[in-house]
């Protein structure tokens, strides 16, 4: 299957060619052309399947060519952090480069004013976190009339991060007649009730086993004390040589302090977490990627969907205390595709957390002790995990009622598909 098999139109697929995309990934295929079709979707897929092409490519061409008379948005993305928010964006000026849509991302954490100006000056796709929209929605800075789209991006994380009633809120100011896709890395209970509120006859997707880990990812797991790791950390990194190693911390506090005492054995990292301005987490990214920074020491909240493409190793310096955190941040590495490797440093007290991260991805962490470095503290042997089955499917589930959306919204698309426009805002 190709890209101009779900009825894209040329620049779109150029685009995409350009950017190296051979095939669609599994998400991709399974829901560029219902999305075309105006069908609501609730997509589990979580970072580094592609699902940002997955919902940016058919919405692009819903308003490819669209003349947009009253300046105001059309399609609505949501998403958690400030940096999937750029990400999102990036992706859009990416893909649409050939078309005429306009689109900006408003987040927190930088000044207001430069995004009412944006805004006033008329956007086709607005790419928002919850808080700073209804800021400028308060202030009358942005009008909901015309949404014809609304994506929820991350909605599980969303909801670990007080979201839900900024998202309720928003949500009661849109038309009631539009699409809604919600993409979330779980289907949890409230989050099949918060698609019960927003979504109409949906599709549903699941393109992977429900929290299953990158197969292209190796798990390797180094027993260690938790007073030994920063040594250990550093003793990997000088004697293989690594380069591009993204370390996740357990806490904001613990980055920074991890960060000081790599610099003190001259390893080049840097922090970013919540407690560091906009500018400061968009350098170290931007030094990140340049080469310039060989270790970026993150949080989780901080680091989700942060977009680095091929990074071949991600560290877990702490595991995480919610087991699904692990499958995200080795969303990290071996992405579309690539072979990528995950290292967890793990420490006697850390066993509970381990064997919740067994359990959820099906599998024993292979554990290697690595000389000079075995613990006085042993880590317990895990217990036994009885193997799940695998799913990948498409089902429909049981939705509001139906409107009349899908037909009308179909006519436009069709019409829209012959179209093509050339040029980028
Ligand atoms: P996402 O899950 O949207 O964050 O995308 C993960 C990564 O996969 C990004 O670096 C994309 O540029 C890349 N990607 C998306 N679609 C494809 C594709 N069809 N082929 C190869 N890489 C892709």
């Amino acid at each position: 299957m190709t890209f101009d098999t779900f009825g894209l139109v040329e620049p779109l697929v150029r685009a995409v060619r350009e950017k190296g995309y051979k095939i669609p990934t599994p998400i991709q295929s399974a829901t560029i052309e219902n999305v075309l079709k105006g069908r609501d979707l609730m997509a589990s897929a979580q970072t580094g399947t592609g699902k940002t092409a997955a919902f940016t490519l058919p919405l692009l061409q819903r308003l490819a060519g669209n003349l947009n008379k009253n300046k105001h948005p059309k399609v609505l993305v949501l998403t958690p952090t400030r940096e999937l928010a750029a990400q999102i964006q990036d992706s859009i000026l990416t893909y649409g480069k050939h078309l005429d849509v306009s689109s900006t991302a408003v987040f927190g954490g930088v000044k207001i004013g430069p995004q009412m100006k944006k805004l006033r000056q008329g956007v086709d796709i607005l790419v928002a976190t919850p808080g700073r929209l209804l800021d400028l929605h308060g202030q009358n800075a942005v009008n909901f009339k015309h949404i014809e789209v609304l994506v929820l991006d991350e909605a599980d994380r969303m909801l670990d991060m007080g979201f839900i009633p900024d998202i309720k809120r928003i949500q009661s100011r849109l038309p009631e007649e539009k699409q809604s896709l919600l993409f979330s890395a779980t289907f949890s209970d409230p989050i099949r009730t918060l698609a019960k509120t927003m979504l109409q006859n949906p599709i549903e997707v699941n393109v992977a086993a429900k929290n299953s880990a990158a197969e292209t990812v190796q798990h390797h797991l180094h027993p260690v004390d938790k007073k030994q790791k920063s040594r250990l950390l550093s003793h990997l990194i000088q004697e293989k040589g690594w380069t591009q190693v993204l370390v996740f911390t357990k806490t904001k506090h613990g980055a920074n302090r991890l960060v000081k005492d790599l610099g003190k054995r001259k390893i080049c990292a840097m922090p970013i977490h919540g407690n560091k301005s906009q500018a400061q987490r968009t350098k170290a990214l931007a030094d990140f990627k340049r080469g310039k920074v060989d270790i970026l020491v993150a949080t989780d909240i901080a680091a989700r969907g942060l977009d680095i493409v091929q990074l071949p190793l991600v560290v877990n310096f702490d595991l995480p205390h919610v087991a699904e955190d692990y499958v995200h941040r080795i969303g990290r590495t071996g992405r579309a595709g690539n072979k990528g490797q995950a290292i967890s440093l793990v420490s006697a007290d850390e066993i509970k957390q381990l064997q919740g991260i067994e359990r959820l991805i099906n599998r024993h962490l292979h554990r290697e002790e690595v000389e000079g470095f075995e613990p006085d503290h042993a880590l317990p042997e895990s217990n036994p995990i009885v193997k799940k089955e695998k799913s990948s499917k498409i089902t429909k589930l049981p939705g509001k009622k139906k409107s009349n959306r899908r037909s009308r919204w179909s006519k436009r698309t069709n019409q829209r598909r012959n179209r093509t426009a050339s040029g980028n805002k």
